[in-house]
């Protein structure tokens, strides 16, 4: 055997993009800033201050009083397994509303943990009532109730309150998937009365991804806390993580502490932008977006008044290449939008003005490229209709 041969890695260089897809999202500059600051240790008294001032953010952000509510050391997908892994035992029924992609892993995810899973199901772009869920959950009788608030393959906001009521009358804990609405509209944990839910950090909260925020009602610790069977995952048991991110301060994993620093800095411009203004801001630029498009003639792919302000799922005009769009967008312009999925494959294209993305200079760049690379393909409208229209929106505001 020979001395293998050494040579260096090529340089890390990565292009700067424009990220408007479903996520990751642009990351907001400071957010960035805060994880090149110096790693302390997981018990370093430094960070445990930090753990328990970013729960508090984070409480504000869901807008609950939950004790146990915390990041989990994994993307928006982990935050998804803790609930479900948390709140299921094997044998329990589970109903889940599927309208996407997303409600659909998390079927899956709850078919792993042993659940017995009855869907509700509705088609891609489509939302649920309260009594086609209420109709559901009477014949199955459920632990849990889970559900996709936004639902980022579709582009469809899912009403949670009224979902809530029938959920809680039927005796069921209801989970709910904030990954992309939360930091982008309204989250009422408390007000809803939702049990468990779970989020990421690289969509509207403009954060790499790497945690996933998540938290616990009373009752959901309840019935974690008189469980008969272990949680079947270690990493994510949260009556252990509790130890780690309560006072007891006991080691679990690791924390990966320059994450959960860009996380701090992410809520922390939140809060100091403030939660209303957030979400106002969002909408202003989806209403932007919105007008510009429909000058140049593209729809949207959800129902009309529950499309979501920070994931527009557009519909690519008859005759496009939209692959090809997508790929000059990206080489020509910077630009990242996201293709669809599933139902919508080759059909639509997914605009995210997540966080810090949502910035009327990103709707103008995405427009004034997309009316170029249309005409290219023999679109036909007027030249810069759709920056007029959303120039409309911006000056009305
Ligand atoms: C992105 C997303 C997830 C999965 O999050 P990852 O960070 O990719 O694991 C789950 N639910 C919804 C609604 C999402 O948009």
């Amino acid at each position: 055997m020979g001395t293998p041969v050494m040579s260096t890695l090529p340089p890390l260089n990565p292009p700067v993009r424009t990220l408007l897809g479903p996520g990751p999202s642009d990351i907001h500059p400071r957010v960035l800033a805060a994880m090149a600051k110096p790693t302390v240790g997981h018990l370093d008294p430094y960070f445990l201050q930090l753990m328990d001032n970013l729960q508090g953010g984070l409480r504000q952000l869901f807008r609950t009083e939950n004790r146990m509510t915390f990041a989990v050391s994994g993307t928006g997908s982990a935050g998804m397994e803790t609930v479900v892994n948390n709140l299921i035992e094997p044998g329990d029924a589970m109903v889940v509303c599927v309208n996407g992609v997303f409600g659909g892993r998390m079927c899956d995810v709850a078919e792993r943990a042993g659940a017995k899973v009855t869907k509700v199901e509705r088609p891609w772009g489509e939302v649920f009532t309260a009594e086609e869920v209420a109709a559901v959950v009477a014949q199955a009788k459920p632990k849990v109730v889970g559900i996709v608030m936004a639902e980022t393959s579709t582009g469809a906001s899912q009403p949670i309150q009224e979902i809530s009521k029938v959920v809680h009358d039927a005796g069921a804990l209801l989970a709910v998937d904030t990954v992309t609405a939360l930091g982008g509209m309204p989250v009422e944990v408390d007000a809803w009365n939702i049990d468990a839910i779970y989020s990421g950090t690289q969509k509207c909260l403009s954060c790499p991804p790497g945690l996933a925020p998540v938290s616990f009602g009373p009752a959901a610790m309840d019935v974690i806390l008189s469980r008969k069977t272990k949680v079947q995952s270690w990493y994510l048991d949260v009556t252990m993580l509790a130890s780690y991110w309560g006072s007891d301060r006991v080691y679990h994993h690791t924390a990966p502490i320059n994450a959960n620093y860009g996380l701090y800095e992410a809520v922390q411009v939140i809060l100091e932008e403030g939660l209303e203004a957030c979400f106002a801001r969002h909408d202003l630029n989806h209403r932007a977006l919105k007008a510009g498009l429909a000058a140049i003639g593209i729809g949207y792919a959800a129902q009309e008044g529950h499309q979501l302000p920070m994931l527009n799922a557009v519909l690519v005009p008859e005759g496009v290449d939209e692959a090809q769009v997508r790929k000059d967008l990206l080489t020509r312009f910077g630009v990242e939008i996201g293709a669809g999925l599933g139902a919508f494959k080759g059909k639509v294209w997914r605009i995210g003005l997540m966080g810090y993305g949502a910035r009327p200079q990103n709707v103008y760049l995405v427009l004034s490229a997309l009316e170029q690379l249309l005409a290219e393909q023999g679109c036909r409208f007027e030249h810069g209709a759709s920056i007029a229209a959303a120039s409309e929106v911006y000056r009305g505001a």
